[in-house]
């Protein structure tokens, strides 16, 4: 569907703002405030969403975590709220878990620096009182797990009468964690003239039923539908690491160390990761420059010649620098953030393994951004090997075997007259064996291997769902468990455990509440989730008997989320957790 856009106004292109977002309709407050972001243009997303939303339509959008969706709705209402009345929630935005309502609102307080917009995180398993407190001062932006909210309404602590927009964000995945009344219940305390934006990375039929009952006429956008033509990918060497996200500077580093590629190009998001990841390059000893558009002409030539050259091996882009430029067929492309469309992925990755050359595409994502990843494998036909990160063990071997190779070149090469006196007399004061491990050691510590370091935690990689096993309640409730199965799980085949099986690499975590506690599968979701301070979608089945309840976790997780549930308390009651050890099929736990 086309909109209508609103020309740039003088002053925001004088200004010299991106005229992507200007184009849009946004006012110059955001466009600065987005300058300072260092984003250069506006990803496919905000592009269709943003003109609709500051139209005051209703919006159903199909997009994934890592799209920059959650600018694509909070851009818009912000600029709406900005100049109406202040400190009663204008914007109410629903996500699934804490993790989000945190995230979603740091975002929302850095999107709204200049209007000066006021925004509250409200979710459960935090305490009470500072939220009571903070909703009586008043807010502009209450962003908040659908339990929680429905708590607030009913203390009447949470008044949504001023509401004038609703987001419900990632709303497959309240669904799948069994908050549909609750999302009915507080869309009812809304005004019906409200504008309400869905955002779901799939859309199932009780999506479009919860968007037939609760949006007016929307506006609908599904961001890469279309098959990309047949072979658009180039024929290079496809991988993907997983990393939670503050371990992704690390990961890219040890990733790099490792690979030690002679020519490639870093792609990131914005100027501001390009300067940050090129300095900490460059403090690894890499060869790593710096190039995006906030650079002037003079600065670019330098850069590109030295590239060219081959004096900078790294070249570190955004994609806007990266696309008026004539760069030569590199050996590696590296995405440290997938771009927002599997088209941005495969023009980045094209620059690599031309004219029948070897090429590398290496992409590390964080665990939220994996559907991201599966549908560019899905569009482009081309497989994404996940791989583990390198660990320290992994690398001193590379090194080492890098550090050897090089030795034999030399020795090759000959002309050694230079340094043959000095060799001899080492040798003949000890074991030249030892006399040779000295130098290698030396030449290992100049390269940065005995710099102190930590092993990455793996992130378990998933697999998208089946259509037809969605993490719902399985069966007749009352003689059979309410059962959630995997949503994804790549790495692992995809079959429906039991109480009998465990899955590899899942382990079971027991807990000692079930249905006649009135616990439901969202609930455990949202406690391990919350607590553990983990992605929900890393969780494996849930298993809701009448007594207890079954988890599959990650195996590598087990410890950390038995110690995060001892801790607290699941619908405010203390429960026993433990391992779950597999009993015979048909056994009682
Ligand atoms: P989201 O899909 O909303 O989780 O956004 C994913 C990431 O993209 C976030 O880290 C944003 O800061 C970043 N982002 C969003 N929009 C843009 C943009 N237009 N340019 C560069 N980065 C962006």
């Amino acid at each position: 569907m086309k909109h209508e856009t609103t020309t740039p106004s003088a002053e925001s292109q004088a200004k010299g703002f991106s005229p992507g977002f200007a184009a849009l309709g946004l006012e110059a407050a955001l466009l600065t405030t987005l300058d300072t972001l260092g984003y250069e243009e506006p990803t496919p997303i905000q592009r269709e969403a943003i003109p609709p939303l500051l139209a005051g339509r209703d919006l159903l959008g199909q997009a994934a975590t890592g799209t920059g969706k959650t600018a694509a709705f909070t851009l818009p209402l912000l600029q709406r709220i900005a100049h109406s009345a202040r400190r009663c929630p204008s914007v109410l935005i629903l996500v699934p878990t804490r993790e989000l309502a945190i995230q979603v609102a740091e975002s929302v307080t850095r999107y709204g620096k200049e209007l000066r917009v006021s925004v509250l995180p409200v979710y459960g398993g935090q305490a009470i009182g500072p939220q009571l407190y903070a909703l009586k001062r008043g807010v502009d932006v209450v962003v908040a797990t659908p339990g929680r909210a429905l708590d607030h309404i009913k203390r009447k602590t949470l008044q949504l009468k001023t509401v004038q927009t609703v987001v419900l964000d990632e709303a497959d995945e309240m669904l799948d964690m069994g908050f549909a009344e609750d999302l009915d219940a507080i869309l009812e305390q809304t005004p019906k003239e409200r504008q309400t934006a869905l955002f779901s990375a799939t859309m199932p039929p009780r999506i479009a039923s919860i968007a037939k009952r609760h949006l007016k006429e929307p506006v609908e956008i599904k961001i890469a539908k279309e098959p990309l033509k047949a072979g658009a990918a180039p024929r290079v060497h496809q991988t993907a690491y997983i990393v939670a996200r503050q371990h992704k500077e690390m990961a890219l580093a040890r990733i790099l160390d490792m690979e030690a590629p002679k020519s490639a190009l870093v792609f990131c998001r914005t100027r501001i990761e390009v300067d940050e990841i090129t300095a900490m390059l460059t403090g690894r000893g890499h060869k790593a420059e710096a190039i995006h558009g906030g650079m002037n002409q003079p600065q670019r030539d330098r850069v590109m010649n030295s590239f060219r050259s081959g004096q900078t091996e790294l070249l570190v882009a955004t994609d806007v620098a990266a696309r008026g430029l004539d760069i030569p067929s590199v050996s590696h492309v590296v995405n440290y953030d997938l771009p927002t469309s599997p088209e941005g992925y495969v023009h980045r990755i094209g620059r690599t393994g031309r004219a029948g050359r070897e090429g590398a595409a290496i992409t590390v994502i964080d665990p939220r951004e994996q559907r991201l990843l599966w549908n560019i494998e899905q569009l482009t036909k081309a497989k994404i090997v996940v791989t583990p990160v390198p660990t320290v063990a992994d690398l001193r071997t590379k090194r080492l075997a890098r550090i050897k190779s090089a030795i034999e070149d030399v020795l090759a090469a000959g002309e050694l007259d230079l340094f043959r006196a000095v060799a001899t007399a080492l040798a003949e004061e000890g074991n030249p064996t030892e006399v040779a491990a000295a130098a290698l050691k030396l030449v290992f510590r100049l390269q940065g291997g005995e710099r102190k370091e930590q092993d990455i935690p793996a992130m378990p990689s998933r697999q998208p769902e089946r259509p037809s096993m969605g993490r719902r309640p399985m069966g007749d409730p009352r003689s059979q468990p309410s059962r959630m199965m995997p949503r994804e799980g790549q790495g692992r085949p995809f079959s429906p455990p039991g109480r009998g099986g465990r899955t590899a690499g899942m382990a079971k975590v027991y807990i000692g509440a079930g249905r006649e506690a009135g616990i439901r599968p969202g609930d455990l979701v949202g406690a391990i989730a919350n607590e553990a301070g983990l992605n929900s979608n890393v969780i494996g089945a849930v298993e809701v008997m009448d007594r207890f309840s079954l988890v599959e976790v990650p195996e590598v997780l087990a410890r950390e989320i038995i110690e995060a549930l001892s801790r607290t308390r699941i619908k405010g009651q203390k429960v026993g957790v433990r391992l779950f050890l597999d009993q015979p099929r048909g056994g009682r736990a």
